[in-house]
């Protein structure tokens, strides 16, 4: 089985709006900017003070690679893995799901899918937000 994140005080709000099928994103009080991942400071300008709001879940991939051998047999090969700038302009390490393996994934524009794990954790992966799976 797939090993899952084991939530915190500070990701719980997090892993609660995945469940609830809602991105969920900080976002500073002092610059507005939006951070990922789960962090008890701005990483921009080290202020404490912040909101969860929700992100839109759209975003384009900035970089990507296949696994074709995956570090435990937990993973079932091949799968993208792959760096997602969010329309908030925060990024996210993550999985693009429903691709070929071949397919040219840099720019392309990608929205959120819930993967539900277990009673507690649903994972959020990316797909393509076009309707051929190709970049235009
Ligand atoms: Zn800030």
């Amino acid at each position: 089985m797939r090993p899952l994140p084991q939530p915190t005080a500070l990701s719980r709000p997090f892993w609660d709006g995945c469940l609830d099928g809602r991105l969920l994103v900080q976002r500073c009080a002092s610059c507005a900017r939006c951070f990922f991942i789960p962090s008890a400071f701005c990483p921009h300008c080290l202020d404490t003070d912040y909101e969860w709001v929700e992100s839109s879940g759209r975003g384009h991939v900035v970089t990507c690679t296949v696994v074709w051998r995956p570090p435990t047999p937990a993973f079932d090969p091949p799968y993208t893995v792959a760096v997602v700038r969010m329309e908030e302009g925060y990024d996210m390490f993550t999985n693009i799901v429903g691709a070929e393996p071949d397919a040219h994934l840099i720019g392309a524009a990608v929205r959120v899918r819930f993967h539900k794990e277990s009673e507690d954790i649903a994972l959020p992966f990316f797909e393509l937000a076009t309707a051929t799976g190709r970049r235009p």
